[in-house]
């Protein structure tokens, strides 16, 4: 395989080498602590020492400026132990992005150096047991007094809870109804633990995450001050917005390196169990599975690294960050299930980490955004997309009596705008696609026309029962048809009629 990516910078393709070596002299201690349940506290010290919780962090804020290809480098390698993979994501998702993004020079100085060095982990804070996946919908409010901001209300799911120092919060600062519906009810606040009134409500006990805690937070009259603000006020859904980008990749980047992990040990293992007097790794069936869970990781690495590299290039790659935490996750469970069942009973064992895959996999697919959500995500974004929106118009062709997809002129162009004449349009349209409505805008195409006037003519054609619209919200005409009537009135029979050579002509009627 070969491990760099040729956009890679020398000092990405160092700090790859780097931390591989790392995660393998420290894979066996991370282990011990999966194994005895404790947080990893030693080795989360390790890995601040060598100076990876700053890899996103710029240099003058003492970080190593490895952008969000060097987190992914970075949080794929931790990804193998375990605990301390989600620990390190959480804690640079805890404020990086937002801090950089919408901080103050004085908010960058006091916050960066302390995510780069790692002496103090961070939570990312969003959920609350009312507010999942709509997220805009958060009852934990701030009101402001005087200088300070007083927190009350809850949050719920959040990783490194207890253990983290930094939280990073979104809470309500208005309940006006307008401001809401434009999502400018949020703002984004940093706490640190020890504020009275901020307390730790409860530790989760989940299907994976064995050794890391996730849990409730509870904030009573929690008193920050105004420096503590992240953002302008109301801005808070837009600060959440562009971190979500680097969580959702971040995030998805922890797997890929199990991924090798599980790879290694179906190689291993399948050229060492012995069935019906063959190894295992000769049955078509084992190859095919260990095929695909070569695929799956292939893919999915590269699809993290190209999304990285766009947030590095300064984009901002919604759907495509969706489209990575969507894949890893949903790859990590398919490849957990089929390695399970490469592996038989031993598979399903703690001794080999291919049950912890399944399991944290499930978790993957839940958090930062359901995987239903991020294909809302996907599809909305897409649908905006000019490049998925180019015409695709089919137009008759008398050359080939049929209907192509043509970028052609219509035959109507040039008619004057009649009733009659917008209507022969609409209907002609039946003929090209007897199924399909056609916009405003497709008869405009055809016809020409102001707008204004189409619209006239649509509701005069209505009215007289020649055409049906369809309407959105606000009552404006997004479609349009022909009726049966308006069918007959626009062209006799014969122009909509089309038969196969081979038909007979005996058979029509
Ligand atoms: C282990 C773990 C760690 C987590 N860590 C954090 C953390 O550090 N910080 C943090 O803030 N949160 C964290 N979360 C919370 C996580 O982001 C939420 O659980 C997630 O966003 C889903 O919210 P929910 O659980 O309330 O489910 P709900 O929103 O109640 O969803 C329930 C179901 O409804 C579906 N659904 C909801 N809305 C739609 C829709 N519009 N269209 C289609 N389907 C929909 C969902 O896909 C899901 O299947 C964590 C969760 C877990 C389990």
């Amino acid at each position: 395989m070969s491990e760099h990516f040729f956009w890679w910078t020398n000092e990405q393709k160092a700090i790859y080498k780097d931390v591989r070596e790392f995660v393998e002299e420290n894979y066996e201690e991370a282990e011990e602590y999966f194994w005895n349940t404790k947080f990893p506290w030693p080795l989360v010290k390790k890995v601040a020492e060598k100076g990876y919780f700053g890899v996103g962090v710029p240099k003058e804020f003492g970080g190593l400026e490895l952008g969000a290809t060097g987190s992914c480098i970075v949080a794929a390698q931790l990804g193998r132990l375990y605990a301390v993979g989600h620990v390190f994501t959480v804690s640079m998702l805890a404020g990086l992005e937002q801090i950089l993004r919408f901080g103050t020079d004085e908010q960058k100085q006091a916050w960066l150096p302390k995510i780069a060095s790692g002496e103090e982990l961070g939570a990312l804070c969003i959920t609350e047991p009312f507010a999942g996946s709509d997220a805009a919908n958060v009852f934990t409010s701030a009101i402001k007094e005087g200088d300070d901001w007083v927190l009350n209300g809850k949050k719920r799911f959040i990783t490194g809870a207890g253990v983290s120092d930094r939280y990073f919060i979104y809470a309500k600062t208005s309940d006006d109804k307008a401001l809401r519906k434009q999502y400018g009810h949020i703002t984004a606040f940093m706490v640190e633990k020890g504020r009275p009134g901020f307390s730790l409500e409860k530790i989760n006990p989940l299907i994976g995450f064995d050794n890391v805690p996730n849990g409730y937070i509870d904030f009573d009259h929690v008193r920050i001050p105004d420096s503590n603000r992240i953002g302008a006020v109301g801005n808070g859904w837009n600060v959440m917005m562009a971190g979500l980008n680097f969580e959702r990749l971040i995030g998805a980047a922890v797997f890929s390196g199990q991924f090798e992990d599980v790879i290694n040990l179906l190689f291993h293992f399948t050229k060492r169990r012995v069935q019906f007097n063959r190894t295992t790794n000769q049955f078509p069936g084992v190859q095919d599975g260990i095929a695909e869970i070569i695929t799956k990781a292939k893919v999915s690495r590269l699809y993290s690294y190209h999304c990285a590299k766009l947030l590095d290039d300064g984009k901002e790659p919604m759907v495509e960050a969706s489209i990575a935490k969507m894949i890893n996750t949903e790859y990590a469970r398919d490849i957990g299930l089929k390695a399970i069942q490469i592996l038989g009973g031993d598979g399903l064992t703690k001794f080999l980490p291919a049950e912890r895959l399944l399991r944290e996999a499930k978790i993957g697919e839940i958090v930062a955004g359901t995987n239903e959500v991020q294909k809302m995500i996907i599809y909305r974004f897409s649908a905006m997309l000019p490049f998925y929106n180019t015409s695709m118009r089919l137009r008759w062709n008398d050359d080939v009596n049929a209907p192509i997809i043509s970028k052609k002129e219509s035959k109507f162009k040039g008619f004057s705008i009649t009733d009659e004449n917008v209507l022969k349009v609409i209907a002609h349209d039946y003929k090209v696609n007897p199924g399909l409505y056609m916009t405003p805008d497709d008869v405009r195409e055809d016809i020409g026309g102001s707008r204004s006037d189409l619209r006239k003519i649509f509701e005069e054609l209505e009215t007289q029962g020649l055409i049906v619209t369809h309407r959105d919200r606000a009552g404006k005409i997004v479609l349009v048809k022909a009726t049966y009537t308006g069918l007959q009135n626009a062209f006799p029979k014969v122009y909509y009629q089309w038969f196969p050579d081979w038909y007979n002509n005996a058979d029509k009627f």
